[in-house]
């Protein structure tokens, strides 16, 4: 007997977990296979000796009740409790470092650089109008969904409600801090937030604007507890999920998308199939045979992609004092003028973030972020070919090394000595665990380039969609999170339902 589903999901990320409940509300019959033991794709936590850890995710953004996250989780029936976070950052530039509390961040850089304070007034004002402008607009249509009308329109509606934007937004962030900013050292502490060098100016304006804006809120039981509302959602809608069920090819049946086999033969069928695997693995992989999408492959293959990171984590002794600091970050003297080809261990930006920690963990759980690329020593010193051996282990190592090695230098050696447990990783590492390609930790790379040009739900195949952060509206959680309620309000519509309309009845 075949087992039929109204919908099967290829993965458990935010993107996919967020596509399978809208349509399990709905009463369609969903099935979710994740390749992984547990769900959330990149927002995963784990505990190793009785440390609690995220996998990653750095500034979480949307978990105020009225936005994205908690708003979504409502709608589904479920709910989510988070905790306020006050950022303290403690900013290391070469040898200098800087105090800075989120709520006061603007105030307390005029502090430290006085004479540059009507340029600091600067950026924040146009940060804050970017911002306010965006908004202004409303939730967005995706631009290969608008006739030529509400193209036209919405062209007429960008031009009179965000110049702003518009003029400065994707202009280079790295570039206008070192052109706007007399004193190098605040261009490297405003840049240094996302130490990205493509990123565009819009990218540091959301950063900075939400840190003033002080409505942080971490989820009370570590990052985790997001993937486990929305898995908790899923099945109150009566949707299944495998977890641990590796999907090795998407079944087609006359260019119909009609089924799904995993790594271990068993074979699932559904009307709808939606792969919430990395576009690159969905296309390369799980279709490998399908020519209809060759000129899709040599498009993506040809498209840049968002830096990776090497990611540590230490368990520490509950002694060592912070200070109050929960953020810290290292940067090179020459921090401003490194691309992202240029980084090395011994140059690298770190974002070394104490996580808020579970009632009963005593030590802190510390997650340490090091910009350093995918390609490092040809791919981490597997000779290119990802395959990881003793070399490896041995690079990653002597690079986690020289890691903790610079932060000991900030911070002291009662740091080195308060570390109870320590973990690293590699971009390899993010990779292997969910597809993203070259472990990409945001889909495409934000730069004037790539930014704001989106690929489709939609594939060449009937039948089959695509979501999660390669596709429309992009990266970061919130934005996942949107992309599979924009997937299932354009599938619900054939059947006259109005998802926008629900989700608006139900927020008032
Ligand atoms: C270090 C780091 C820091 C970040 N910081 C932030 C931040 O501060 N703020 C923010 O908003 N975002 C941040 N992000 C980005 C954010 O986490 C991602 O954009 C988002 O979670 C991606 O969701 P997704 O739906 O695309 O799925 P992914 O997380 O890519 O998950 C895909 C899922 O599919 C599964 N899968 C793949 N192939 C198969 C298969 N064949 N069969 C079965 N299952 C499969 C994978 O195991 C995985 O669970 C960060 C990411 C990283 C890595």
């Amino acid at each position: 007997m075949k087992e039929k589903f109204d919908v099967i999901v290829i993965g458990a990320g935010i993107g996919g977990l967020s596509a399978a409940i809208f349509f399990a509300k709905y009463e369609k019959k969903v099935l979710v296979l994740e390749k992984h033991y547990i769900p959330g794709g990149y927002l995963t936590s784990f505990s190793r000796k009785n440390y609690q850890f995220d996998s990653g995710v750095f500034h979480l953004t949307d978990m105020g009740e009225q936005e994205t996250i908690p708003m979504f989780i409502r709608f589904w029936g479920n709910k989510i409790e988070s905790e306020k976070v006050n950022y303290k950052f403690k900013i290391f530039n070469g040898e200098d470092s800087y105090i800075i509390y989120g709520k006061t961040a603007q105030s307390d850089l005029v502090k430290y650089f006085p004479s540059d304070e009507k340029a600091i007034k600067y950026f924040f004002d146009l940060s804050s109008q970017m911002m306010n402008q965006t908004l202004s607009m409303g939730a967005p249509k995706a631009p290969y969904e608008m006739s030529f009308w509400e193209k036209l329109l919405f062209g007429i509606k960008a031009v009179t409600k965000t110049p702003t934007f518009l003029r400065f937004g994707r202009k280079n962030g790295r570039i206008f801090f070192k052109k706007l900013f007399k004193d190098k050292n605040l261009a490297t502490i405003i840049y240094s937030y996302y130490p990205i060098s493509s990123l565009i100016l819009f990218g540091f304006s959301f950063g900075w604007t939400n840190l003033l804006k002080d409505e942080n809120y971490y989820p009370i039981g570590g990052m985790q507890a997001i993937p486990d509302a929305m898995v908790s959602s899923l099945k109150q809608n009566h949707g299944e999920i495998k977890l641990s069920s590796e999907v090795k090819r998407i079944i087609v049946e006359k260019e119909k998308a009609v089924g799904v086999e995993c790594l271990d033969g068993s074979k699932y069928y559904a009307n709808i199939i939606i792969s919430n695997s990395p576009i690159h693995y969905t296309l390369n992989k799980l279709l490998d045979s399908y020519s209809q999408f060759d000129s899709q492959r040599k498009q993506i293959a040809e498209r840049e992609i968002f830096c990776s990171v090497m990611l540590n984590f230490l368990g520490m002794d509950e002694a060592f004092d912070y200070q109050g600091t929960n953020f810290f970050i290292i940067m090179d003297k020459n921090g401003l003028e490194l691309k992202e080809k240029d980084l090395t261990p011994e140059n690298c930006p770190i974002l070394m973030i104490v996580l808020p920690k579970p009632e009963k963990q005593k030590g802190d759980s510390i997650l340490i972020g090091a910009f350093l690329p995918y390609d490092y020593n040809n791919y981490w010193s597997t000779n290119n070919s990802k395959i990881r051996g003793e070399e490896y282990k041995k690079t990653k190592e002597e690079v986690f090394k020289i890691i903790l090695e610079r932060i000991t230098r900030k911070l002291g050696e009662d740091f080195q000595q308060a570390i109870k447990f320590s973990l690293a990783s590699t971009p390899l590492t993010l990779e292997r665990y969910t597809y993203n390609e070259k472990g990409s930790i945001m889909g495409w790379k934000m730069d004037k380039k790539n930014y704001g040009k989106f690929f489709r739900h939609e594939t060449a195949i009937d039948n089959l969609f695509l979501v999660g952060q390669w596709t429309f509206p992009g990266g970061g959680v919130p934005g996942a999170m949107a992309g599979g309620y924009y997937l299932a309000k354009n599938i619900l519509a054939k059947e006259s339902i109005n998802l926008e309309a629900d989700m608006a009845r139900k927020a008032k």
